[in-house]
């Protein structure tokens, strides 16, 4: 690792220490030419594999661009899209495997994306799982009425009570 002050090629590690729940090493390194010291952090590569089978490494980027499309018009900000891909990783990372199918990928997204914003969440849904008609999305707004615990109460004549 090369030092950031000098460019010296060589340094030697002075402290390991697991972080982030044993998820990543965080080693602190002195310079072995001017002496001054820095860190760095070591982390599984998480890989995604295609449907192509070609693999690549996990991106929160890449989950951030893919949901945002979902999210437009929606009061969504760049801060919640970066929590939401951050834990999306941290949701796979946890299940301990070092490779993930790129379907899967998205089946993470679905949980938190449907806490931050439900109608992102039916945007990026009916595209994810290829909804072809209006009963799919009927079926998926009763399963996240259902989910929120929100009574399915009809969307036009319901505040009529006392009126009149
Ligand atoms: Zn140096």
């Amino acid at each position: 690792m090369r030092c950031p002050f000098c460019r010296h090629a060589d340094s030697r590690v002075v402290d390991s220490r697991e972080v982030d729940e044993g998820q990543a090493i965080r080693r602190r390194r002195s310079c072995s030419a001017c002496g001054r010291r820095f860190t760095t952090s070591e982390t599984m590569v998480l890989a995604v594999v295609k449907r192509s089978g070609v693999t690549e490494q996990f991106s929160r980027d890449k989950v951030v661009r893919g949901v945002r499309r979902a999210c437009q018009g929606r009061p969504v900000d760049d801060d919640a899209l970066q929590q939401l891909a951050q834990r999306v990783e941290e949701s796979i990372r946890s299940t301990g495997v070092a490779e993930i199918p790129s379907h899967e990928v998205g089946l993470a997204i679905l949980g938190p994306l449907r806490e931050l914003d439900e109608v992102a969440y039916l945007r990026f849904a009916s595209v994810y799982r290829s909804f072809s008609s209006v009963e799919d999305f009927e079926k998926e707004i009763s399963d996240l009425r259902k989910a929120v615990g929100k009574p399915a109460a009809p969307q036009d004549g319901g505040e009529s009570a006392g009126g009149e």
